[in-house]
């Protein structure tokens, strides 16, 4: 009916539409079962077909028919199953030897990753049929595999395009580029899979065990995915996808395999694939995505024959963080990149409010940071309306009875005066740190600073609590080696979530490999401990790491902290941490924080006893700061470039320590074109003093100034004599 109006429509915009039924069109070839049709999930033949083609042409310009459907050998009607209408197009195009499919759909093309959960996957401007094949099916749900066999084996290019956008350029496949560089394209990811792990110490050279084992898989109409080897197991996925995984079929399945050897099954499990060209060529880069599994099991990892495609196994609930790092450390699009469009937000984002679009503070006052810097090399300059809108934006937020400003992110006293007034709190690390809060705020109630040592000595914590300083304990040992310290006192015990989170292993702070926190399997001991010392527990901190975006990380915090609430009679804090993230990148988006807030008021509604604090350091300070330095010298080497600036590791180590990425522009020459690429060093003496690699500037010479942007936090705080070269001083815009 739909298509018959559609053609009826166009008539009466004068185009000379004619309607064919698609039944006409596309015949079902036989099922692989004699005598039974598939009928929900038929093939169709499309070699081309000369006489099809002539009575179309004789019909008219513009034909209009359905997709999804065909009819069998009798006449009967038949559909295509899953991607059936663009299959149907992708049939058609073949028999008619078309020049060009276009498939008109939901989502402008094919993405490096699924946009709805990875909101910075990229728009796949043109791709190879075979990287499309795979992606499609390793997860992808834009394209059907089935869809792109037609165009690939007549090599008609494919186009997609999006319904509700028009005007964006979408994806092509064709048959060209699959030579060229190794490139990784996309990240997919399925759940729901299912591993079956064969094991026998007598298939070492037996002949003819994978068949046996096979043969099993076959009897069972079990169609096997990935497989993994070694001399006494093998492990196999099975994809629901193209298996009905029930549990009554997966046991029988198990039950005749036994006969062979030794059977385990493993799932929920989600598969992890990289897709792309030359993929082996770019395993080096996987480095710090791994890192990260260092405490999570991989269970398999398959490098497809074709070099397309590489895959790893992992359990179900860590597929999505695992594409999230991979799809961030790999998809990295080049200036003029003619694969890597667009991200999703990028294309759909609503635009940003009137005061970001202008840009960062700096790019505003570029005239007074220049003229700020007359007469220096080097300095860092803060910008104190930047910090209050930071404390601004987390004061409001209802679910957040307190927040505590992580001193250690930058202690410089014009930024904790600033930060009071704002209402803001404060959390220290150590005596130096609460000493310069006590001598600048005199008035201050020694019980709202927090002070989270870590494995700091016995003397400390002995002058904090006689301070009056709420403690935080992180160690069960302070209290059986040290009770009388704590008889009668209040302390917080800062929890280890188990999960550490954050954009480098140095700072993930929960974990087995963490040295921070109570494991939270250990605080009922814990618990029983405080009660017999006499110590009153009244909070459960953690901080699980720094530069996390996934709102979700606190909430999951929260729950747990609630959770662990209960074992404690006097808990009536949960402090969730620090570590909310600051974009790198102008088209990353920020923390969202009235989802947090959302998610936190949540669970306080769940724990209406409970206060729920936070304590965030970068996120009120970094952006609020940029490194100023002036080009010393230039030079290149083969075709690398070098430009030298006046200081380096000495006043900002993050990008040596942590491979921290930090927009660097060239602030004398703002609005000339970027044109060359090149490496901004310092002047130490270490290899690792590079503050940025491969970036785009304008051509550049001595004098000119460099500016580091988002050097607020962690900056000057972890600053140095190395060299004997003293850090860049800081000022006030
Ligand atoms: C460093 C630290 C923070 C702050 O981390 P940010 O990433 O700067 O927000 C919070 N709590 C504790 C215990 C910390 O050590």
């Amino acid at each position: 009916m739909a298509t018959q109006l559609g053609a009826r429509f166009l008539r009466t915009q004068g185009l000379d539409a004619a309607w064919m039924d698609a039944r006409t069109l596309l015949r079902a070839e036989p099922g692989s079962v004699p005598g039974r049709p598939e009928v929900l999930s038929a093939t169709c033949s499309f070699a081309p077909d000369g006489a099809l083609e002539e009575q179309l042409e004789a019909l008219s310009s513009l034909v209009i028919t359905q997709g999804f459907i065909a009819s069998d050998e009798d006449g009967n009607t038949v559909l295509l199953g899953r991607g059936g209408s663009d299959t149907s197009a992708s049939y058609l195009a073949a028999k008619l030897r078309a020049q060009r499919i276009e498939i008109w759909t939901d989502v402008p093309g094919m993405f490096s990753a699924n946009p709805r959960s990875t909101p910075t996957a990229r728009l796949l401007r043109a791709l190879h049929y075979d990287e499309a094949q795979e992606i499609a099916t390793s997860g992808a749900k834009v394209l059907h595999p089935r869809c792109i066999l037609p165009a690939r084996q007549y090599r008609i290019p494919l186009h997609v395009y999006a319904t509700q956008a028009p005007e964006l350029e979408g994806t092509v496949l064709s048959a060209e580029g699959l030579d060229g560089a190794a490139q990784v394209k996309a990240v997919c990811t399925k759940r729901g899979i299912t591993l079956i792990a064969l094991e026998s110490p007598g298939m070492w050279h037996q002949v003819g065990f994978l068949a046996d084992a096979f043969q099993v898989f076959k009897l069972h109409g079990m169609s096997v995915d990935l497989v993994s080897t070694s001399e006494t197991n093998v492990t196999v996925s099975l994809d629901p996808a193209a298996n009905t995984l029930d549990n009554t079929r997966v046991a029988e399945l198990v039950a005749d395999l036994s006969r062979l050897c030794r059977v385990q099954v493993i799932g929920p499990c989600a598969s992890v694939s990289l897709v792309g060209r030359n993929i082996r060529a770019i395993l080096h880069q996987l480095g710090g995505a791994f890192e990260f599994f260092e405490e999570q099991k991989i269970y398999l990892v398959s490098q497809a024959a074709n070099d397309l495609n590489f895959t790893f196994v992992v359990d179900e609930n860590q597929g999505d963080r695992l594409v999230e790092q991979l799809h961030e450390l790999l998809i990295r699009p080049v200036p003029g990149d003619r694969i890597l469009g667009p991200t999703w937000q990028q294309l759909f984002a609503p635009p940003p409010p009137a005061d970001i679009r202008v840009g960062p503070w700096w790019r505003v006052q570029r005239e007074r940071l220049l003229a700020q810097l007359a007469g220096h090399d080097a300095a860092f300059v803060y910008d104190l309306d930047s910090v209050r809108s930071a404390a601004r934006a987390l004061r409001a937020m209802g679910s957040l009875a307190r927040v505590h400003y992580s001193v250690k992110a930058n202690p410089h006293r014009e930024l904790l005066r600033t930060l009071r007034t704002e209402g803001v709190e404060f959390e220290c690390v150590s005596q130096g740190e609460i000493e310069r809060l006590l001598g600048l705020f005199p008035d201050l109630d020694p019980q709202r600073i927090l002070y989270t040592p870590n494995f700091a000595p016995r003397a400390e914590y002995q002058w904090a609590l006689e301070r009056g300083v709420r403690v935080t304990v992180d160690n069960p040992y302070a209290l059986s080696a040290w009770p009388e310290l704590f008889r009668e006192r209040e302390i917080f015990v800062r929890v280890d979530t188990g999960v550490g989170r954050g954009h480098h292993s140095h700072v993930r702070t929960a974990g087995t490999r963490s040295k921070f926190g109570v494991p939270i399997v250990d605080l009922k001991e814990f618990a029983r401990q405080a009660r017999e010392a006499k110590v009153r527990v009244t909070g459960l901190q953690a901080h699980v790491g720094s530069g996390v975006f996934d709102v979700t990380s606190w909430e999951h915090t929260a729950r747990l902290l609630g959770g662990a609430a209960q074992s404690f009679e006097e808990v009536r804090v949960i402090d969730v941490g620090g570590g909310l993230g600051v974009p790198e990148r102008a088209d990353q988006p920020g923390v969202n924080l009235q989802q947090l807030d959302t998610l936190l008021m949540a669970v306080r509604a769940e724990h209406p006893q409970l206060e729920v604090w936070l304590e965030p350091g970068r996120f009120l300070v970094a952006a609020a700061g940029v490194l100023l330095a002036r080009v010393t010298q230039l030079k290149s080497k083969g075709s690398v470039r070098f430009v030298g600036v006046a200081t380096g590791m000495n006043s900002f180590i993050r990008p040596a320590l942590y491979g921290a990425y930090h927009e660097i522009v060239n602030l004398s020459r703002a609005d000339e074109p970027a044109t060359e690429l090149v490496n901004i060093v310092g002047p130490v003496c270490e290899s690792a003093d590079v503050l940025g690699h491969d970036r785009l500037l304008p051509v550049t010479r001595e004098g000119d100034v460099l500016l580091i942007a988002n050097a607020g936090a962690y900056g000057s705080a972890m600053s140095s004599q190395y060299n004997l070269r003293p850090p860049a001083p800081e000022v006030f815009l």
